[in-house]
């Protein structure tokens, strides 16, 4: 089995979901991950706030603009109108839900969940239905059922032990002869049965849990890029294609925010040596990234400039030395909250840390200083890191100026924090 992933960007329209059939051909099996198409996600957002805010014109009116950008690719694959029925079963439902009035904002997660998932199912439904019309017969599989996840809303982790026996039966429930299975990225089932995301831009993490699971001889993702790139093209010219990765590096990458693939990938292939293949779109034949467990080495300089920072200053009010005392208070409220941590600095009482803007920074504020804790929040931050810097790098990127607040300086790489 191999594990094909394309993402939102990659069936944003008709002509993507044509190119994702050509690019199967005639491949057998295989396991197609696939996103939301193009914005999607962001809009589902949108509906749940109208949710939230108990503005359900809001919410109605996104799920209008959704269903005629969804309708358009679907008159466009079938060359004139069309209905197609799971396709109107998936709007009515989301309908149902975003008008439904017992909110509770205690549910808030639920709720996001349960509707930012239709992204993915609505996609899925097309594509599984214009694959076997263009004489692909596959198998659609809901990964609400195939992936066990943890109870936890947003950002869950898919307990792969659980889920394997419930993707394999998912499978296995194909009609005979079939090998094309095609699954939902970004969405899985709590032990409870309610709907649960992986976390934005999770569905790389789908696939490769999938990948896992299914002890798949390989991994694509199909991307609007050539492959893996030192640095993102729209902030630094020069940016230049890296043709091999291991896993280290691309974890270390992912985690610094590069947009290559989502940090957490790479445990789920490791775990079986399975590699991974970032390749473009639009050209099969071009070779891309293959990223696996032993590479050469990578030989230019790597920056990636990761936005959406928040500077948290921390010190105890009594003066306490914060690294001897008070770093595991720190952190298990902090993981309690589930702030990501991407950089630390500290002097004797102070400890700053550069974390990620998420729903709940506030509370976790809230919670240091109920603690006994100073802390300074700082918002709008972003953080470049360069990996393999050059002296020419350094001056150009790595200056002290007003806008730096931390720098953090190792023989092969630096790292800064400054104002966005
Ligand atoms: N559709 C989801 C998102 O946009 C998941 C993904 O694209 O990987 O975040
Ligand atoms: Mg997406």
């Amino acid at each position: 089995m191999k594990v094909y992933k394309f993402g939102g960007a990659s069936v944003r329209n008709a002509d993507g979901v044509r190119n994702l059939q050509k690019i199967i051909g005639d491949e057998h099996n295989l396991f197609i991950v696939v996103s939301a198409m193009g914005k999607t996600t962001n809009a589902l957002e949108k509906v749940f706030e109208g949710v939230q805010h108990g503005d359900p014109q809001t919410s109605m009116e996104r799920i209008a603009e959704l269903r005629e950008y969804h309708a358009a690719i679907i008159n466009d694959l079938w060359h004139g109108p069309k209905q197609l029925e799971r396709v109107e079963a998936l709007f009515a439902e989301l309908e149902r839900i975003a008008t439904q009035t017992d909110y509770d904002p205690r549910d808030a997660e639920l709720w996001y969940d349960t509707i930012v998932a239709f992204g993915e199912l609505i996609s899925t439904s097309i594509i599984s239905d214009y694959l076997a019309f263009a004489g692909t017969p596959n198998h659609w599989i809901d990964m609400r059922r195939g992936f066990r996840t943890e109870q936890r809303h947003k950002d869950a982790g898919v307990d792969i032990a659980a889920s394997a026996p419930l993707l394999r039966a998912e499978i296995a429930a194909a009609a005979p002869g079939i090998d094309i299975f095609i699954g939902q990225g970004f969405i899985g089932g709590a032990p409870d049965g309610s709907t649960t995301t992986l976390g934005r831009e999770g569905s790389d993490y789908s696939a490769a849990v999938v990948a896992n699971i299914l002890d798949a001889e390989s991994m694509s993702v199909w991307k609007d890029v050539d492959g893996v790139m030192n640095a993102d093209p729209k902030i630094f010219p020069d940016a230049v294609q890296i043709p091999e990765l291991n896993y280290l590096d691309t974890i270390e990458l992912a985690y610094s925010g590069a947009q290559v693939i989502h940090p957490k990938t790479i445990k789920p292939l490791q775990n079986k040596n399975i590699p991974l293949y970032v390749r473009p779109f639009g050209d099969k034949r071009k070779p891309g990234t293959v990223i696996r467990g032993i590479s050469s080495p990578v030989e230019v300089p790597i920056l990636i400039l990761k936005k959406g920072q928040v500077l948290l200053t921390i010190r105890s009010r009594d003066l306490s030395f914060v690294l001897e005392e008070k770093l595991g208070t720190i952190f298990s409220l902090l993981e309690r909250f589930r702030i990501k941590t991407n950089l630390v600095h500290n002097s004797a009482v102070n400890l700053s840390l550069c974390v990620d803007t998420t729903w709940h920074i506030d509370e976790a504020v809230a919670a240091l200083r109920e603690a006994g804790f100073d802390v300074l929040k700082t918002d709008d931050m972003e953080l470049l890191t360069i990996r393999g810097y050059t002296e020419e790098l350094f001056l150009r990127y790595a200056q002290i100026g007003p806008k730096v607040f931390i720098r953090q300086t190792t023989q092969s790489t630096v790292r800064v924090v400054r104002k966005q």
